[in-house]
């Protein structure tokens, strides 16, 4: 995994160029025809690796000239240090410290660095994988109409795990695309397969991004709207989150196996053998079980994740009804 990122990212570092922002593993190209600027997010967490390749490619033929691009387009590697160590992170989440005082971690200067590319942004589409295996790719972030137009154009997945508008994902800290979202425009993430190479997230994120790219194109050059280009694709299913279990104690653990996207019905037992019992207490399925790792001694390492797993349920009508007026 280590050699083929290091291979992948001296690719990367061959072709890019970083233009006008102030983090070298960007690359940035402006085609002239229109302004619209698609910024395109890989491995905000460090070990999830997959759509690096599809980066790569996209930005090789942009380069080389295969592909033509008339509006700007801005890919960045967000933390490629933590992925070199197989890390999510190094000191801090990435995807949390996009806010106006961030740590003094290597994180926290990473944020500060990009951000002056999200403020840039005119959609931002970020690129994610899963810890464990899924059975869908999914789109996960807040209800809003632009996103939602954008989320269903680009027919990455029919699934979106969503929320009201309103909700931070966690309070005293700030996801990179929150941080677009904040300034009133698409802010999308996409988790494309489990982390890793070969796991189908090269290709899901070729396709996201090859999409993104000619609608970006053919809205500005008035062929579409992009609600056109929307409605034009199957509609999607929308799920929340029902329940969320918090990590509480060092002793819990999930039965072994879990995948995203498992089905459990209400009252099946979670947790593992000899270990505090866990019950679903609703019907649904299993998004981001945690299973991490143990160090010596048997504690976990620390930090512990907030929630040991959650379950996501079809939600009972459309968000533009579920959330009239909520939109931002
Ligand atoms: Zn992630």
């Amino acid at each position: 995994m280590r050699d083929m990122l290091i291979d992948w990212l001296a690719r990367f570092d061959a072709v890019a160029r970083p233009g006008p922002w102030p983090y070298p593993r960007v690359h940035h190209h402006e085609g002239g025809g229109h302004p619209f600027h698609l910024v395109i997010g890989s491995m905000v967490h460090g070990d999830e690796v997959g759509s690096l390749p599809a980066v790569v490619r996209v930005i090789e033929e942009l380069v080389t000239g295969q592909r033509l691009h008339a509006g700007t387009v801005s890919f960045f590697v967000g933390n490629p240090e933590a992925g070199l160590q197989g890390q999510r992170f190094l000191e801090d989440d990435l995807n949390r410290v996009f806010m106006d005082d961030p740590p003094a971690s290597h994180e926290g200067r990473r944020g500060a660095l990009l951000r002056p590319l999200l403020d840039a942004a005119d959609v931002f589409l970020d690129l994610h994988q899963t810890i464990e295996p899924t059975q869908h790719a999914f789109y996960i972030f807040p209800f809003q109409t632009h996103g939602w137009h954008w989320a269903r154009a680009l027919a990455s997945t029919s699934m979106w795990v969503t929320r009201h508008p309103g909700t931070a994902f966690t309070t005293g800290a700030k996801c990179a695309d929150e941080y677009v979202r904040d300034r009133g425009l698409p802010g999308i993430t996409l988790e494309l397969s489990q982390k890793g190479f070969g796991n189908g997230g090269e290709e899901r994120a070729y396709q996201a991004i090859t999409r993104a790219l000619e609608l970006s194109d053919a809205v500005a050059a008035g062929t579409t709207t992009l609600e056109e280009a929307a409605m034009d694709r199957p509609e999607l299913t929308f799920l929340e989150t029902v329940h969320r279990e918090p990590f509480a104690s060092e002793d819990l653990a999930l039965r072994p196996g879990l995948q995203n996207f498992q089905e459990v019905a209400e009252g099946e037992v979670l947790s593992a053998p000899g270990t505090p019992e866990l019950r679903a207490p609703c019907g649904g399925w299993v998004l981001f079980p945690k299973y991490p790792p143990r160090v010596e001694g048997g504690g976990y390492k620390k930090p512990l994740p907030g929630e040991i797993y959650r379950i996501v349920r079809a939600m009972g009508g459309h968000p533009v009804e579920v959330f009239a007026g909520a939109d931002r």
